[in-house]
């Protein structure tokens, strides 16, 4: 079976950091909040959710794919593993070229780090929207604000909180919703993604109005009409900021923070929410244009002809070598032929995999907007373009432009 998600309900991210700044531990945070709620909404049977807790507990969630799928509220997140250590600069290159979005993660001690500096250019390289997360913000010396600091100092970009912390250290007890004027407090067990939602302590209030307004005020900047509805009504309505939000990271003019302990289970809840209402859908890219023929350009959609890219190549000890490809536009089948223009040779397609957590899932068909796995690619390498022969396209070093979001 194809994707039963619609495009706009599909993310693909990458998670970009620091080492030791906590990616696998966020990631793993994602997958288990993933797993959790899309369990939840399937199984009606209390005893069989809590044997699927216990399981996954025991066995501990790994993330050894190089794209790992989960849902949450209705939309595919496509996780890209995206390698945190300088020596694998070409392989952060590919992932980048290969996601729609990004999450650029902070230690709340270390900051900005010099490797997160690195990935950071290679992204606005590639045009990628992203939202950042200050995590750790349970340790001894965080400083939120600072690592904001930090983003628009080093790094040139306009961060905006859209959470502010509920103390720090062993004391970081939650956050305030911006958006919504809320404090959120979490719930530290690790079985919990529920979180009490009370009135913003008086002693934060001002603060975090003036933070409130610091992120409608620079959001809006992006565009006319809700700037001037902002300056004759002083506010905006929830819904409001989410859709100016959207469109200025989408623009790559702001980047939201947010903050939070994955480690403490706090704050990724509010991240994968981030995620899904801020960064772009796969059609909000512009045509993807043949880097040998500009003339020739594909929408990113089910009914054009056929384009993917080869972004990683590895080996599953029950499946063999897997190509794990990004489907830019039409239908892949299983047990289909299609054309490797790169190499220019046949190729034929075996089993097509969607990599879960858990689990490997057989496909009958990928779709644009699809990262999928591939078995039995012989002569395909990471970088290669596969199109149909009499429909030739190459992405190899393909540009990426900005994201496009209608605001209406
Ligand atoms: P990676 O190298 O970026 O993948 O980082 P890891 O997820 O492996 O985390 C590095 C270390 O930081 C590990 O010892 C984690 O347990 C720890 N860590 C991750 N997240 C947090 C957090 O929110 N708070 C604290 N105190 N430690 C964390």
């Amino acid at each position: 079976m194809a994707r039963k998600v619609p495009l706009k309900n599909v993310r693909n991210i990458g998670i970009m950091a620091h080492i030791d700044a906590g990616k696998t531990t966020v990631s793993e945070r994602i997958l288990y909040y993933t797993g959790r709620s899309h369990k939840l909404g399937e199984v009606h049977d209390g005893a069989a959710t809590m044997d699927w807790m216990e399981q996954e507990q025991e066995r501990g969630i790994t993330i050894t794919s190089a794209a790992t799928t989960c849902m949450w509220k209705d939309h595919m997140i496509s996780l890209i593993d995206t390698p945190g250590h300088v020596d694998f600069t070409m392989e952060v290159e590919r992932a980048l070229r290969v996601l729609d979005g990004a999450i650029a993660l902070y230690c709340a001690v270390g900051g900005v780090q010099p490797q997160s500096e690195t990935v950071w250019h290679q992204s606005e390289r590639y045009e990628v929207p992203k939202i950042a997360f200050v995590n750790k913000m349970d340790r001894i010396g965080a400083d939120y604000f600072g690592v904001v600091e930090g983003i628009q100092n080093m790094l040139g970009a306009n961060a905006v909180p859209v959470v502010i912390p509920i103390g720090a250290s062993e004391d970081f007890v939650g956050v305030i919703d911006l958006i919504r004027m809320k404090a959120l407090y979490f719930n530290e067990d690790a079985k919990g993604m529920e979180w009490d939602e009370k009135d913003i302590p008086a002693d934060l209030l001002e603060s975090a109005k003036e933070w409130r307004n610091n992120l409608v005020e620079k959001c809006a900047e992006q565009d006319e009409a809700m700037m001037e509805k902002f300056f004759e009504e002083g506010d905006l309505s929830e819904d409001e900021i989410w859709t100016i939000l959207r469109k200025a990271t989408c623009a790559r003019e702001v980047v939201p923070v947010f903050c939070g302990s994955a480690f403490k289970n706090k704050g990724v809840q509010q991240l994968l929410d981030g995620v899904i209402k801020i960064l772009p859908a796969p059609n909000e890219i512009p045509p993807i244009i043949c880097t040998k023929n500009p003339d020739n350009q594909r929408k990113v959609d089910d009914n054009e002809v056929f384009s993917a890219l080869s972004f990683k190549i590895m080996s599953d000890k029950h499946m063999g070598k897997l190509t794990y490809l990004r489907v830019y536009s039409g239908t892949l089948e299983a047990g289909s032929t299609i054309w490797n223009s790169t190499q220019q040779k046949k190729q034929r397609i075996g089993r097509l995999l969607r990599m879960h957590s858990n689990r490997q899932e057989a496909i009958d068909a990928a779709v644009a907007g699809d990262i999928v796995a591939v078995a039995g690619l012989d002569a395909t390498k990471t970088g290669d373009t596969l199109c149909t022969q009499d429909n030739e396209i190459h992405l190899e070093a393909m540009e990426f432009p900005a994201p496009v979001i209608s605001i209406s």
